[in-house]
């Protein structure tokens, strides 16, 4: 993905500490605590400039939302958004997915979203790609009994790579989709790089895949 660096966008995220959550392994196993509420928490990886988590929070105001994304210069365009109408049921942070189990204790999220992850198509990356069987252990770990990996991308050679890496791993899949605005799929919420790419009249193309107990 190419960055624009935004200066001052880190001060930006450091002011509004309501919203991307300072330091957040201090709230590892404390989330309902800081949302106020028992409601399940879902998260999206690789959050970009939020745009899916701001309509999910809005469609779904019994969901808690946090979004994780390591680029300040990326993550701060989310923050001019979410912060136009703050919703109590969405938070971000700041920070590397590789670092998630430090966020999160065992079985305290409900379901992850990974939206258009970047494809990291030589093999020599694989391990960067966030549906990486290594991702997907500690997936497991932060997630529910049972709980839900929801997919999107526009690159078919990635989706395939992950609807092995996930049906390797041992998990059920679901809702496969190859054409999903061709699906009648309700209730999705466009990210900033599906509703790009399917301008262009590129296919998007979905999965859930479920951890086995
Ligand atoms: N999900 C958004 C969408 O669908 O429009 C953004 C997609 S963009 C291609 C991928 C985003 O994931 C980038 O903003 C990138 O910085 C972020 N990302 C990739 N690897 C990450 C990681 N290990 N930790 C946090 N963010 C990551």
């Amino acid at each position: 993905m190419r960055l624009r660096n935004i200066p001052g966008a880190k001060e930006s995220l450091q002011q509004h500490p309501s919203i991307i959550i300072p330091n957040p392994s201090e709230n590892k196993g404390n989330w309902k605590a800081v949302f106020g509420n028992d409601n399940p928490i879902h998260v999206e990886v690789g959050t970009g400039k939020g745009q899916f988590l701001i309509g999910m929070s809005k469609l779904h105001p019994n969901v808690n939302f946090i979004g994780i994304e390591k680029y300040d210069s990326v993550l701060v365009r989310a923050l001019e958004q979410a912060k136009e109408e703050e919703r109590p049921n969405l938070k971000f942070l700041n920070e590397d997915v590789e670092d998630i189990l430090t966020f999160f204790e065992k079985a305290e999220i409900e379901r992850i979203f990974i939206n258009f992850t970047d494809p990291w198509p030589k093999n020599r990356h694989e391990k960067r790609r966030l549906t990486y069987k290594g991702f997907l252990d500690m997936y497991k770990q932060i997630l529910v009994k049972n709980g839900e990996i929801h997919f999107k991308t526009d690159n078919q050679g990635l989706f395939e790579y992950s609807l092995e890496s996930f049906s390797g791993y041992g998990m059920t899949l679901h809702h496969v989709s190859l054409d999903l605005h061709r699906s009648g799929m309700e209730g999705n919420v466009m990210t900033e790089y599906e509703q790009k790419f399917s301008r262009k009249g590129m296919r998007i193309y979905r999965c859930e895949a479920k951890f086995r107990a």
